[in-house]
């Protein structure tokens, strides 16, 4: 019952030497698996508070729902945008164009999106999302629920918490930022959009 970890549908090697396997399998199965296992219990010390009338701590466990339940989310799109890598990859289709229209071209997006990524204090993500009037905007969250305007689809998520590539790339977030876009899936990215 409750929520569960979602499969991967690729190997932990598979998106090599861009995201190594070490990294990839811990933040699988422990850090990702750790936000499933606090979802669930947030779920269930609300459901107890319900049917006890004591509602004294219910603030705390709704924190704990929002935070455990956004890292379950986020980290469940993030799995599905990423793909084997290659040195030349980009968007195509429909989301190339919204980019060429919003940011000027491929490269001030990625420009834009790794500065704004980069610059994420402490421990988030950076996130493209599309705006209920089709627009495209840049966020950058911190932890996994924390600056974010309701009612946009996320499309893309690249998690720059350290347990994200810290095994590789120690301090070097930026190169982590870098590589990670050699990973993207377009075509998933396209799909949400
Ligand atoms: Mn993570």
């Amino acid at each position: 019952m409750g929520y569960k970890l979602p499969e991967l549908n690729y190997g932990y090697d598979a998106l090599e030497p861009y995201y190594d396997e070490g990294t990839l399998e811990l933040h699988h199965t422990k850090h990702h698996a750790g936000y499933v296992a606090g979802l669930n219990n947030a779920v269930a010390k609300l459901k107890e508070a319900r049917e006890n009338g004591d509602y004294s701590l219910v603030k705390h466990w709704e924190k704990e729902l929002a935070f455990h339940g956004a890292g379950h989310y986020l980290h469940s799109l993030f799995w599905e945008n990423l793909r084997v890598g290659s040195e030349d990859n980009k968007s195509t289709g429909a989301v190339f164009e919204a980019i060429e229209d919003t940011f000027g071209s491929f490269d001030k997006f990625k420009e834009e999106f790794s500065k704004v990524t980069l610059a994420v204090e402490g421990s988030g993500w950076g996130v493209l999302a599309r705006g209920p009037e089709g627009d495209l905007k840049i966020f950058s969250v911190e932890n996994h629920q924390k600056v974010f305007i309701p009612g946009y689809k996320i499309l893309l998520v690249c998690d720059v918490w350290e347990h994200a590539y810290y095994l590789k790339y120690q301090n070097r977030r930026a190169e982590w930022i870098e590589n990670f876009f050699k990973i993207v899936n377009w075509e998933e990215v396209e799909k949400r959009f």
